[in-house]
């Protein structure tokens, strides 16, 4: 268990940015593979996060919504309903998930395949 909070609160931001930028990133039509990708990488991310009491947390809201994977669009939708049930139980403002279509680039090109702008 980390006991600082500024560390907790460092984690926290890197640990939802990465989430939500990989939500951005996955396929709107994600073949069986990458669903199933998503969804154990969403379990494992709540089994292996670093902060225990975190985690701890993260799997009952995991178990009461489990994750939408059919689409980028119900992913990232899904992620932020999720991170506001954080926010709730922290008391911290609520996000307005509607406005979450382009809050999160990753920088990258958009197929893989493209080559380095
Ligand atoms: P954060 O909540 O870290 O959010 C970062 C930024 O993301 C915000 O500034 C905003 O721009 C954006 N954002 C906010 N809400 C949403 C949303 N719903 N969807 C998309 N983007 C959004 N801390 C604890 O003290 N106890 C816990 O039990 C705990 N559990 C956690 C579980 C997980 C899985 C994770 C990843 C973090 C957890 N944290 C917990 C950390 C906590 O959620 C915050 O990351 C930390 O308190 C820092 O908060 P913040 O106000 O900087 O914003």
């Amino acid at each position: 268990k980390i006991g600082n909070e500024t560390v907790k609160a460092e984690l926290g931001r890197a640990a939802w940015k990465l989430l939500h930028t990989t939500m951005a990133k996955f396929p709107d039509k994600p073949s069986q593979d990458e669903q199933t990708a998503l969804f154990s990488y969403l379990h494992l991310f709540a089994r292996l996060y670093p902060c225990g009491e975190c985690a701890g947390h993260f799997r009952q809201i995991l178990n009461k919504f489990p994750p939408q994977v059919s689409s980028r669009s119900s992913a990232a939708a899904w992620a932020c309903h999720v991170h506001n049930e954080v926010n709730k139980s922290l008391q911290k403002e609520l996000f307005d998930c509607s406005n979450i279509g382009d809050f999160y680039d990753c920088g990258c090109a958009e197929e893989d395949e493209e080559k380095e702008k």
